[in-house]
């Protein structure tokens, strides 16, 4: 079956076909480790998951190569600004490693609990400074470079299609309004090195052939995919916020010093989850962590099925109301599935329709409304045996047996009401009890044995959500 992948650069759906038989080289631009990851970066990492896994489940060998940028990112795009660990780490009264570990594992703790599989390897800028500093080198050998009083720049002035995968009206930018360009002699230009401001205040600098300093935001991602994967390779994935600047410039880098045309062969990006006033951001301190979810009842794997039910290019907003939804649509479907025989065979029929949903570039909300159609389908077998195949790619917990939830005291007392008002034939009072029994979120009903049974109310209301 063919995996067909959107392509940024060319702006179509396109089948993927890696430049080496059966391999794949992908590479993730990973986060930045200043604080704390929120739900709508997690966004990012389970699309990135969800690509790694159908990249596997398509029989492609991977290596899966993530950044993890803990020097260098300044709080604006201009090259100006601070850098966002030392600022935190000034913050904080901590070393710079202190902050970067502390908020890596932080980070790493939710990776785990939304199932995410590790990459072959995550790369650190501060651990590839010799690489960078060879790249820049490579770049002044070409002449693409110059030196200005802070530092070493690009010049994107010799590059007649930079910015084309933003499709960055450079024409339009030069006659637009003024940028304060300090002494780069284009707007577009960027720092390749940037020299430490005098009186020693950074953490983290290092010398180079151009004077102490450190490595300009994007270098890290062309000197650190390089090393990996090859001048050349595959897929190069990202939030669409890093299309521009920072992915332009990565390819303007890399194909100036490596002289390979497209540096990289599928670019993909995924969209925002959005907060409904708009973007979760530390700057405006509107973010909601997993750990909040967590607190208000949600499980990591909800948030997931959340996720998956829209497609990862569509601008998505997160409300509370939505997610409730998901989390009673991803409870009725593990209950479902839980009630299906394992007959040990596979469901091909609706395997098939399930491949061709996430091989369409990874549409995932198709792919969950196939998987509902076949546990709704009382006349199909081998349910069990597909959906463990398709939980290679959903990697949603579906066949693990949970817990199942206690049963709150009071509801029990509720239930007893209940069963001596039935003892006592008022039957009246008896559905009032069943009425409050439900308001609470439980449903009681009658077993042959005269017994009651009890169990979670699931709302019948998960159209809309799959
Ligand atoms: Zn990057």
């Amino acid at each position: 079956m063919k995996l067909k992948l959107y392509n940024t650069l060319s702006r179509k759906k396109e089948e993927f076909k890696p430049i080496k038989k059966g391999e794949v080289g992908f590479y993730g631009c990973g986060p930045t480790v200043y604080w704390y990851q929120h739900i709508g970066n997690l966004r990012r990492y389970v699309f990135e998951d969800v690509l790694y896994r159908t990249l596997v489940y398509n029989g492609f060998k991977v290596k899966h190569i993530i950044n993890v940028t803990d020097v260098g990112h300044l709080t604006s795009d201009s090259d100006d600004g601070e850098d966002k660990v030392e600022k935190a780490a000034k913050k904080e009264g901590k070393t710079t490693e202190e902050i970067t570990s502390h908020y890596f594992d932080a980070f790493q703790e939710d990776l785990k609990k939304i199932n995410f599989i590790q990459p072959t390897k995550w790369t650190w800028a501060t651990k590839h400074i010799k690489e960078q500093i060879a790249l820049v080198k490579k770049l002044e050998e070409k002449g693409f470079t110059y030196k200005t009083s802070d530092g070493v720049y690009f010049d994107t002035s010799q590059l007649e299609d930079y910015g084309r995968l933003a499709l960055l009206d450079v024409a339009g930018l030069k006659a637009g309004k003024r940028i304060d360009m300090g002494e780069k002699k284009n707007k577009t230009d960027f720092a390749l090195w940037k020299f430490s401001t005098s009186g020693g205040k950074r953490q983290q600098e290092w010398d180079s052939p151009w004077g102490v300093g450190f490595p300009g935001w994007h270098l890290e991602c062309s000197a650190m995919s390089s090393k990996y994967l090859g001048e050349q390779f595959d897929i190069h994935t990202g939030g669409i916020d890093n299309m521009s600047p920072h992915h332009i410039n990565e390819i303007a880098q890399s194909e100036t010093a490596f002289g390979k045309k497209p540096w990289v062969k599928y670019w993909l990006h995924n969209n925002h989850l959005n907060l409904k006033e708009g973007k979760m951001s530390k700057s405006s301190g509107k973010i909601i962590r997993l750990k909040d979810l967590e607190e208000k009842g949600y499980t990591a794997l909800e948030f997931r099925y959340f996720l998956l039910t829209s497609h990862y290019r569509k601008r998505t907003a997160f409300d509370f109301k939505t997610m409730d939804a998901a989390k009673t649509a991803y409870e009725r479907l593990r209950n479902k599935i839980s009630e299906l025989k394992d007959d040990k065979k596979i469901n091909g029929k609706y395997l098939e329709e399930f491949e061709e949903a996430v091989n369409d570039d990874l549409n995932t909300s198709r792919a969950l409304q196939v998987l509902w159609k076949m546990v709704r389908d009382e006349k199909t077998g081998g349910q069990i045996g597909a959906i463990k195949k398709m939980e290679e790619v959903l990697g949603l917990d579906l066949l693990k047996k949970g817990k199942k939830e206690k049963i709150p005291k009071k509801i029990l007392d509720l239930v007893k009401e209940r069963e001596k008002a039935r003892k006592d034939k008022d039957w009246g009072k008896a559905d009032e009890f069943r009425e409050e029994i439900k308001k609470q979120g439980w449903i009681v009903g009658d077993l042959t044995n005269g017994k009651s049974g009890v169990e979670k109310l699931l709302f019948h209301n998960e159209l809309g959500i799959i």
